[in-house]
């Protein structure tokens, strides 16, 4: 399980950040970036909701 992040898209809003804070961090410029380089598999359920609470859709997590 990998989570595909867009930067592009990403608003900076933290909402990803506040759901699973396990999973997504905000770098200095408020653009999110990943706690972890591979996914631990306790965190898949987290990761998901973190990237269903994104409002711009800047998150996928790919199975
Ligand atoms: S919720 Fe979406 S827009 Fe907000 S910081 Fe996370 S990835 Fe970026």
């Amino acid at each position: 399980m990998r989570i595909q992040t867009d930067e592009a898209r990403c608003e900076g809003h933290g909402l990803c950040a506040d759901v699973a804070p396990e999973v997504y961090d905000l770098d200095d410029d408020a653009v999110v970036v990943l706690r972890h380089e591979v996914l631990p598999e306790n965190l898949g359920a987290k990761a998901e909701a973190g990237a269903r609470a994104c409002p711009v859709a800047a998150l996928r997590v790919i199975a």
